[in-house]
């Protein structure tokens, strides 16, 4: 487990807990490393412990914001939340509270409607949104609600980006695209929440996948990945949003899957890519745009 967590290059702090000034000799190997005792009872060496995480500080990387580069004081932006079954009762899902919140506190204006009520509040407005992200379930709707000049993205592209790279995910759709018969791929949802009867993971992305892209792959779900040896089987990845994991957890997951050379996909980009949006919902990134534009046809 020390290798591994090595491997990654993340800084490593051992705390020996009920120490009682003597290590155990099977654990005296930990000793070579940087680390710690502490008496649970006395809680002598909790000072140290405290000292030793302020001297790890600077590995610390700051999550970037969820709209970073995207807009700037005083734009509008168009949110679409569809309030489906899958929608908690009495609330709004993590990444749409954080979209609203960073919009606020970037000084724009943001105004929230479900997909149904989309049109007729578009139509009505007196200028055209910066933005309009969307949940990517309904990307086809929206899409085809607004006018095709309109900068369309989800909130699920805008997760993924701000939480690992969207570059991996794109050069990864060519393998996607010519996926063989009998495959498998993983779909990697990284909590645990309740399934509904028409749940993204289980039933709309294989379902779609199964529709537009080849019928005979079959699909294995996990909540995360440890060891590269449980990629062996799978011809491939898709990861959630990730909004409920760290960036690092994020981006360590993204290098296990390509460390073991396998294609990866995220639900937005998967959703915008089968709904016929892409590039469209990537333009605003012109790096990741640049590296769509370079692969050979993967459109439908
Ligand atoms: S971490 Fe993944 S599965 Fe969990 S709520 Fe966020 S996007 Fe969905």
């Amino acid at each position: 487990m020390l290798e591994s967590f090595e491997a990654t290059g993340r800084p490593l702090l051992v705390v020996c807990t009920f120490y009682k000034g003597e290590i155990h000799p099977s654990k005296e190997f930990l000793t070579h490393k940087r680390w710690v005792a502490v008496d649970n009872v006395t809680r002598e060496g909790v000072g140290e412990v405290k000292k030793k995480l302020l001297e790890l500080r600077h590995f610390l990387q700051p999550e970037p914001g969820i709209l970073d580069g995207l807009v700037r004081e005083n734009d509008f932006v168009l949110l679409v939340v569809p309030i489906d079954l899958a929608a908690p009762k009495g609330r709004l899902i993590l990444p749409q509270v954080e979209t609203i919140r960073e919009l606020l506190d970037r000084d724009c204006g943001v105004m929230v409607v479900k997909e149904r009520e989309l049109k007729m509040f578009y139509d009505r407005l007196g200028m055209k949104p910066s933005l309009v992200i969307t949940d990517s379930q309904v990307f086809h709707k929206v899409a085809s609600d607004i006018p095709p000049d309109q900068p369309l993205t989800s909130f699920s592209i805008l997760m993924a980006r701000k939480k690992g790279d969207l570059i991996p995910f794109i050069q990864s759709l060519p393998r996607f695209r010519n996926m063989q018969s009998g495959s498998r791929i993983l779909i990697l949802e990284m909590c645990s929440h309740h399934r509904q009867p028409d749940d993204i993971g289980t039933v709309k992305i294989p379902r779609l996948f199964g529709q537009m892209i080849e019928p005979t792959v079959t699909f294995d779900w996990k909540k995360q990945l440890v060891h590269p040896e449980e990629l062996t089987s799978y011809d491939g990845v898709i990861m959630c949003g990730g909004c409920m994991v760290s960036r690092r957890q994020y981006e360590n997951t993204m290098d296990l899957i390509q460390s073991q050379g396998k294609p990866l996909l995220n639900y937005g980009l998967f959703f915008a890519w089968v709904n016929g949006l892409l590039p469209r919902a990537i333009e605003m990134f012109p790096e990741v745009y640049e590296v769509y534009q370079q692969l050979e046809t993967v459109s439908f």
